[in-house]
């Protein structure tokens, strides 16, 4: 596994330089865009990594695969009242499909769709600070590292310069779709966008999603088969913005990638991947990170299909 790795490292590092790193706030500005690592954990525990694997990063959207685990837990199949599952076809931050669709955000991966997830927790675990604890606490499970902690830098300046994420809550809110107040669910919300992680723990921390929802390592079972098969299927149709097809096309792996250039992959029953290198693409996705992920695939012959 470690030599394709290293194959894939020294393929792609021509490519390093290309994309843009997200640069909505200065802390993801000032990023280094010729960092690159991989990060795989195989069921069993056995890890490999090459380039940054160990360098945190702000794991943005991949933090919304773990409230929505846990709002799935806690609402089953009640959440699709209020957040569908369906690609968007649109940029993550869109409002124009929202109004247009009464509120209800078309999947949990788009922002309305994380703030409405964000929103549903809220109400079961009573506050926002009770919520966002809770989801700290659950990376921490599945990743088996306490040390896993926000960076306050990146929220401070992720609510500062929020108004559009803003504008959805609220726009929500106006159809109804909405519980709690719009500020103190947004501040749960960017506080999760704000985790740092490394790629080794982040490909640690999927394994769950790996092995049919129960954590391969503990044994602690998460969530049920039907809801990990739910949640993977979500990352392979909605994961990648408005370029999801695209990154199934290329790469056939159900993944979710942040605009802090990270991107996880499924394999079932096997593996989970992480790569982080963070210039984007135009969809927002790591461009040299989906590109090892595709090379990845075509390499070991291990995508879903
Ligand atoms: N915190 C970012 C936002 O809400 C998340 C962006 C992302 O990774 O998609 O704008």
């Amino acid at each position: 596994m470690i030599d394709v790795l290293n194959e894939i490292h020294q393929e792609v590092s021509p490519l390093l330089g290309q994309g843009k790193v997200a640069e909505y706030i200065p802390a993801l500005a000032n990023v280094d865009p010729m960092q690159f690592g991989m990060a795989i954990t195989l069921n069993d525990g056995q890890y490999y990594g090459v380039g940054s694997y160990q360098t945190p990063f702000s794991i943005q959207s991949i933090s919304k695969v773990f409230s929505y685990t846990l709002a799935l837990r806690a609402y089953q199949n009640g959440l699709y009242k209020r957040v569908w599952r369906e690609p968007s076809g649109n940029p993550f931050n869109s409002l124009v499909q929202l109004e247009y669709e009464a509120g209800i955000p078309r999947n949990p991966f788009i922002n309305a769709g994380a703030i409405v997830v964000c929103d549903s927790l809220v109400s079961h675990f009573s506050t926002n600070e009770k919520a966002f604890n809770e989801i700290l606490a659950f990376i921490h499970q599945c990743s088996g590292d306490k040390s896993i902690a926000v960076d306050e830098v990146v929220s401070t300046s992720e609510m500062e310069h929020g108004y559009r994420n803003i504008a959805l809550a609220s726009l929500m809110k106006s159809f109804g779709n909405f519980d709690n107040d719009v500020i103190e669910v947004l501040q749960t919300y960017f506080k999760h966008c704000s985790i740092v992680m490394n790629a080794q723990q982040l490909s640690r921390s999927m394994l769950y999603l790996a092995n049919d929802g129960t954590d391969p390592i503990t044994k602690q079972q998460l969530i049920n088969s039907t809801q990990a098969k739910r949640i993977n299927s979500l990352m392979l149709t909605c994961g990648h913005y408005d370029a999801s097809g695209d990154f199934a096309f290329r790469v056939g792996l159900p993944g979710k990638s942040g605009v802090g250039g990270g991107i996880v992959a499924v394999v079932p029953g096997k593996m989970a991947i992480a790569v982080y290198s963070p210039a984007l693409n135009e969809s927002g996705n790591s461009l040299v990170g989906t590109k090892a992920l595709e090379l990845f695939t075509t390499k070991t012959g291990l995508s879903i299909f």
